[in-house]
C-alpha cells in the first residue's frame, strides 16, 4: 500500500468538509474519487498534499504518518498534484513551466526526465519556446501533467483532468493516463466524469457530502445501480 488515508477530518472555519474519509491506493493502481459538486474531492487531494489540514484523522504514505508534514516536504516525498484548471504559469514557456515543475531535480537528472516528458508529450516539445497561455486547454493540461511529472512522483493526485475539455481531448487525455500507468504511475484520479474515471480506474470511492458511501472494483461500481443513477445518467 502506497496511501493510507484514515478518518480524515477537513474543515473551512466552521465548515466541515469532510466527515470522516477513509481511502487506500496501492501501488500501481489507479484509483478515482467520484462524486458531486461539492462532494469534498478536491479537499481530500488537497489535503494529501498538505494544502489543506486535517483536523483529525491520520494520512500515511509509504507507511510513513505524514498528516502534519509541510507541503513542501510532501512534494519532495514524491507526491505530485496536479490541481484542478491546471494552473499553468500562463506567461511563462512550455520549458520554463517544466523547469519549474523540476525545482527540486538535480540538474543531471534534470535532462533526463525533460527527454522522458517530451517522448510521453511530443506536443510539448514542438512548443517548447510558446507562451502556455497560448496553448489549447487539452495542452495546458498535458503541460499541466508534464510538469508534475517532473519530479518522477511515486504517486499522483490528478483533480478532474478533464474538466473543459472537448469530448475528443478528454479522450485523449485518458488515454494519457492510463499509459503513465501502465508504465508504472501510481495514479489517484478526482473526476466528475464518472464514466471516463471508472473505465480506466482498478478501483473506486464514491463520496458524497464528504463521506465515502460507496467503494469497489471499478467494473463493479459501473454497474451498481446507485452509481448508474447518480453519476451515470441512469445509462
Ligand atoms: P467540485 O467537483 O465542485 O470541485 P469537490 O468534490 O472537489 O467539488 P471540494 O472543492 O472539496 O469539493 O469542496 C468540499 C466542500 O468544502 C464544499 O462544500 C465547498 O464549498 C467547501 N470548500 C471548499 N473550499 C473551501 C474554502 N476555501 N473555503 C470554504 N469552504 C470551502
Amino acid at each position: 500500500m502506497i496511501l493510507q488515508v484514515e478518518d480524515l477530518y477537513v474543515a473551512y472555519g466552521n465548515i466541515e468538509a469532510l466527515h470522516g474519509v477513509s481511502l487506500e491506493v496501492n501501488q500501481g493502481e489507479i484509483v478515482t474519487l467520484i462524486g458531486a459538486n461539492g462532494a469534498g474531492k478536491s479537499t481530500t487531494l488537497r489535503a494529501i498534499s498538505g494544502l489543506n489540514r486535517a483536523k483529525s484523522g491520520t494520512i500515511r504514505f509509504q507507511g510513513r504518518d505524514i498528516t502534519r508534514t509541510p507541503a513542501h516536504e510532501i512534494v519532495a516525498m514524491g507526491i505530485g498534484h496536479v490541481p484542478e484548471g491546471r494552473r499553468v504559469f500562463a506567461d511563462l514557456t512550455v520549458r520554463e513551466n517544466l523547469e519549474l515543475g523540476a525545482y527540486l531535480v538535480h540538474p543531471s537528472q534534470f535532462r533526463k526526465n525533460l527527454a522522458e516528458v517530451y517522448e510521453r508529450f511530443p506536443r510539448l516539445k514542438e512548443r517548447e519556446h510558446q507562451r502556455a497561455s497560448t496553448l489549447s486547454g487539452g495542452e495546458q493540461q498535458m503541460l499541466a501533467l508534464g510538469r508534475a511529472l517532473m519530479l518522477q512522483p511515486k504517486l499522483l493526485l490528478l483533480d478532474e483532468p478533464s474538466m473543459g475539455l472537448a469530448p475528443r481531448l478528454v479522450q485523449e487525455i485518458f488515454e494519457i493516463i492510463a499509459e503513465l500507468n501502465r508504465r508504472g504511475a501510481t495514479i489517484l484520479l478526482v473526476e466528475q466524469n464518472a464514466a471516463m474515471a471508472l473505465s480506466i480506474a482498478h478501483r473506486a470511492y464514491v463520496l458524497e457530502t464528504g463521506r465515502v458511501v460507496l467503494s469497489g472494483p471499478a467494473s463493479e461500481l459501473r454497474t451498481h445501480p446507485a452509481v448508474r443513477e447518480a453519476y451515470l445518467g441512469g445509462a
